[in-house]
């Protein structure tokens, strides 16, 4: 599939800035139009020249005639994805915020920022699987207040007992898994968050003018990951409710995860790969948020990018069992 311009027959591309498609070499806007004519992969459907890409590629751009294609059968069926978070920051903002963030930097050669090796930056959607759990956990236990003060010349501790029980019923929305080994799934992480509120129903126009991988880790494959976060958040947020505490005694613990539905989405990332003295330096920046990730020590945000709603605290009690006053 490739969108050209009813105008001028140019390759008609997304543009982050406009917010649409449009042709580069006419300037017209929303004259897109999919020409299927000699599709096939490893075959330009514009000038019949041979491309090589790998077995994942669903999105690419032709080395002869520069247009960009997308392999119909890598988009469609069971590889039709089903939402994508559309580019937001265009190539050219992301070559100033590279340019003014590292413009200190010595470690920088000159033509680090240099136009064309800049240039050569491309835009590439990342597959991912997206889960939604309901999850639900419970903590019933014993817990602690120790207290202690001195009267005088004698030194007193007050132990508190309380059982205490909570049950949560969490619900996550889209919880987003790398499903391709394209990036390595820490440099994915680090390029969190996404808002993933601007998800849209998949459309292939979104994909003219960038690179794509369709995905190749099933969903069920990667289902561990999200699930674990899940249970793992769920049991935090329970915990968390527990304050006050000296000590945390459960009886009973536990926490369960149901996934209630799965999307498949793509995700914008610009990638520029710069070779200094045989070794590469590889640049990635968020499509949505222009947050780069480079080969610069960085340390991780831990930030919760998708949602979590918590229901409702079913059961929630603080019952005092014993209270002890002991003199030491
Ligand atoms: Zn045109
Ligand atoms: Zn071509």
């Amino acid at each position: 599939m490739i969108f050209k311009c009813k105008n001028c027959g140019g390759n008609v591309i997304y543009s982050p800035d406009k917010e649409k498609m449009f042709c580069p070499y006419c300037d017209g806007e929303d004259c897109q139009e999919v020409s299927d004519a000699r599709q096939g992969i490893e075959v330009c459907s514009n000038c019949g020249g041979e491309i090589h890409i790998n077995d994942y590629t669903s999105a690419s751009q032709c080395p002869y005639c520069k247009n960009y294609l997308i392999f119909d059968e890598r988009v469609e069926g069971e590889y039709a994805p089903h939402l994508i978070l559309p580019f937001k920051v265009s190539k050219e903002a992301v070559k100033k915020s590279i340019r003014e963030k590292f413009k200190s930097s010595i470690f920088a050669p000159s033509d680090f920022f240099s136009e064309a090796k800049l240039d050569g930056m491309q835009g590439m959607y990342v597959p991912f699987w997206m889960y939604d759990y309901t999850a639900h956990g419970l903590y019933d236990g014993e817990c602690t207040k120790v207290r202690s003060w001195t009267s005088g010349d004698r030194r007193y501790t007050e132990t508190s007992v309380y059982h205490v029980v909570r049950e949560f019923e969490v619900a996550f929305d889209k919880m987003p898994v790398d499903a391709s080994d394209a990036l390595p799934d820490s440099t994915m992480d680090l390029m969190e968050p996404y808002d993933y509120k601007a998800l849209e129903a998949f459309k292939a126009d979104y994909m003219s003018g960038f690179f794509a991988e369709k995905y190749n880790q099933s969903a069920d494959t990667m289902e561990y990951r999200a699930k674990e976060k899940a249970k793992k958040n769920t049991m935090d947020m329970i915990y968390q409710s527990i304050v006050g505490y000296t000590h945390r005694r459960p009886a009973k613990e536990f926490v369960t995860a149901e996934r209630t539905d799965l999307n498949y989405a793509l995700l914008p990332v610009w990638i520029y790969s710069y070779r200094y003295k045989d070794q590469t330096y590889q640049f990635h920046v968020n499509g949505q948020t222009g947050k780069i990730v480079g080969k610069v020590p960085i340390v991780p945000a831990k930030v919760m990018g998708y949602g979590a709603t918590v229901f409702g605290l079913i059961f929630s009690i603080g019952l005092m069992l014993r209270f002890v006053l002991s003199i030491i």
